[in-house]
């Protein structure tokens, strides 16, 4: 029985008076009230990079390979430690997964080998930023700029995370954001697109608008719409986007307190890091984190399993994160083996991800940390 879960959607309390003011106005569908005042604060979040509210992240993945004309056969670089969607995106279009290792420390794509596993159809590189700590943008920018690659940021789990100084998300020509139910700032489903140039961000206007004229129609730019290109719906609904309105308003405050408890777990185990009993996530000093998870690295997997289940056995969730791609189903499919990448297949199966949420209370966090400790102590005894 599971007491303590991995993760709980936090009210924040003015949700349900914005979700009825949204009813009020009488626009449900896409780009409504809420949905522009919500894609204005994203796009000053984001210095001016222009947003498109989407029903998830996943779907403004899609929708940026699309307004990009990914074609069949065409390469995206990508990790292999990251969640389907990254790669699903692509795939969908033909498109065709390259795989690279992480770096032992922020578990991000290893940006040293992005040059071994670029090839001549190589089209874009879809850095990933992990548990909410960006990315090494200053060198794979470099490459992408180098060998004229597109960069689509995965920054589902990135929201408050920044890169010397730079938000995530604002340094690809795309970047996607996640509000599900289970990030930092959620409204269900929803997600974000981040457009760079003005003719790409025109593409994807049409294309998430059914391929359809239909957003140019609204601004009075052309008389009637019409099917102009294929498309898709990837908007959200203004009565998300008011639950979502509230809870970027209140982002500050999700960051300091998921800061908070990131840096009490931190503190909490860094004697047991000292004797060799876990290892705790690593933040260069350039990076700002989003602080989106928690997770230890343990000394092997058949530890991690003896943890994880004491920790279940006290009613407390913890999960593994992620099955690395390239070992899928699928990614055999794309004729990957065990082996490929050496780091990612130690380090992902000894991974565990704790409880970390909004709302988490101190006692709660306590619970956690005081299990967790007695049992790693129960191995050193053994
Ligand atoms: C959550 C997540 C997604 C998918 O987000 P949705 O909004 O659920 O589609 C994609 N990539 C990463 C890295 C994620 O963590």
């Amino acid at each position: 029985m599971i007491k303590i879960p991995l993760n709980k959607p936090t009210l924040l309390g003015r949700e349900f008076q914005l979700i009825r003011d949204a009813i009020r106005r009488g626009q449900l569908s896409g780009d409504g009230y809420y949905s522009n005042r919500c894609a204005d604060f994203l796009q000053k979040y984001l210095k001016g990079l222009h947003v498109l509210m989407t029903s998830s992240c996943t779907h403004a993945l899609e929708l940026a390979y699309l307004a990009a004309g990914l074609e069949p056969g065409d390469e995206v670089i990508l990790p292999s430690f990251t969640f389907p969607s990254t790669a699903n995106a692509f795939v969908l279009r033909g498109g065709v997964p390259r795989f690279v290792d992480i770096r032992r420390d922020t578990l991000n794509m290893d940006e040293t080998l992005l040059s071994g596993a670029r090839t001549r159809r190589t089209r874009a590189i879809s850095p990933v930023h992990y548990a909410g700590v960006p990315c090494e943008m200053g060198a794979i920018l470099a490459f992408a700029k180098s060998h004229r690659l597109c960069v689509v940021e995965d920054a589902a789990q990135a929201l408050g995370a920044s890169y010397r100084g730079q938000p995530a998300g604002s340094f690809g020509d795309f970047s996607a954001f996640s509000f599900h139910e289970t990030k930092s700032c959620i409204c269900g489903e929803g997600g974000c697109l981040a457009v760079r140039d003005p003719q790409s961000l025109e593409r994807a206007e049409i294309i998430r608008q059914k391929g359809t004229n239909r957003q140019k129609f609204f601004r009075g730019e052309v008389d009637k719409y019409s099917w102009v290109d294929v498309g898709s719906s990837y908007l959200m609904s203004d009565l998300q986007a008011a639950y979502l309105y509230v809870q970027l308003q209140g982002l500050a405050g999700i960051l300091r307190r998921r800061r908070q408890l990131y840096k009490r777990y931190a503190e909490a185990f860094r004697s047991d890091e000292d004797q060799g009993r876990l290892q705790l996530p690593v933040i260069p000093p350039h990076v700002e984190p989003g602080y989106h998870l928690f997770f230890i690295i343990l000394p092997s997997e058949k530890e991690r399993e003896r943890i994880q289940e004491g920790l279940r056995r006290r009613g407390i969730l913890s999960v593994i994160h992620y099955f690395p791609l390239h070992l899928s189903r699928m990614g055999r499919r794309f004729g990957y083996r065990p082996g490929d990448f050496p780091v990612t297949e130690e380090l992902a199966p000894r991974l565990l991800r704790l409880p970390l949420y909004n709302a988490m209370t101190g006692p709660v966090q306590r619970r956690v940390i005081t299990a967790l400790k007695v049992l790693l102590s129960a191995s050193a005894r053994s």
